[in-house]
């Protein structure tokens, strides 16, 4: 006969349960399992020879517009096959579970919307939604255009681009404001498929345990937040995310 060692220790279910507030922060490795590339794996193959700044920022852009454009142009291939994982069903089922519920993403790709989360910060935007760079209009269809061109704004005739935040952008104030209330409220934080190395977003975990929150990092790999967290599970979020809801919420 076989006992299932209990992911959490008991410490740790019986603070989750009582808590009023839970934050989630997430980041490509909650995707991963989705078929989305992270942001270190998106850079094999094809794109290996590009440094990110050369693909996604306002400078490439301007100068290499066609360049930029095809890179989204993949990467949005990769987001529209995909489909929300257990890690993802986990997030949405929680939010129903818990008095109050932020969950904050790094990601571009829709997928917690997909699976019913109904309250998300997206503090890097959204790859799907297309906007000019003059004005910011919202554009669903454009004109085709020659390889190495971008295409441009029916309304005003800027160039469009991808309503992400780019490479030496800020990020949406608003959005940003709301996740750094959520970080210094919450009573839990879960830190999910992170490499903690972008910032602002990587220093919400800080704030949130300098608070009193009891911060939790699931993550195959160590990163710079491991050392943040009190408590630190190994493995992929696909797995890790419906064991926890399973044994908090049973
Ligand atoms: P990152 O690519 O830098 O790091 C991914 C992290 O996820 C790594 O620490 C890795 O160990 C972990 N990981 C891999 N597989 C996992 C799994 N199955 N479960 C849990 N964790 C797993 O990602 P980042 O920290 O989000 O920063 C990269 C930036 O690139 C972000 O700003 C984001 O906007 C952007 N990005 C977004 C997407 C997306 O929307 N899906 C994809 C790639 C990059």
């Amino acid at each position: 006969m076989t006992t299932e060692r209990p992911l959490l220790p008991a410490e740790v279910v019986r603070w989750l349960r009582k808590a009023q507030h839970v934050a989630v922060l997430t980041g490509a490795g909650i995707s991963a399992e989705s078929g989305i590339p992270t942001f270190r794996d998106a850079q094999t193959g094809l794109w290996a020879r590009y440094d990110p700044r050369a693909l996604a920022s306002p400078e490439a852009l301007a100068n290499n517009p066609g360049l930029v454009w095809a890179w989204y142009a993949w990467r949005r291939q990769k987001v529209a096959q995909a489909r929300p994982n257990p890690g993802h069903i986990a997030l949405a089922k929680m939010e129903r579970l818990v008095p109050r519920f932020t969950l904050i993403t790094q990601n571009v790709d829709g997928l917690h919307q997909q699976a019913g989360s109904q309250h998300v910060l997206e503090l890097h935007g959204n790859i799907m939604r297309t906007v000019c760079v003059a004005h910011r209009h919202p554009v669903s269809h454009w004109e085709p255009v020659a390889e190495g061109e971008a295409p441009k704004c029916p309304i005003c005739g800027s160039v469009l681009r991808p309503d992400v935040v780019l490479f030496g952008e800020n990020l949406p104030h608003d959005v940003f404001q709301q996740a750094l209330e959520a970080s210094q409220t919450c009573d839990a934080m879960l830190v999910i498929g992170t490499s903690g190395v972008v910032y602002p977003a990587a220093a919400l975990p800080d704030i949130a345990r300098e608070q009193g929150a009891l911060v939790i990092e699931i993550n195959p790999q160590a990163t710079p937040l491991s050392d943040v967290a009190d408590l630190t599970l190994r493995g992929p979020a696909g797995e890790i995310l419906p064991a926890l809801v399973r044994q908090v919420w049973p």
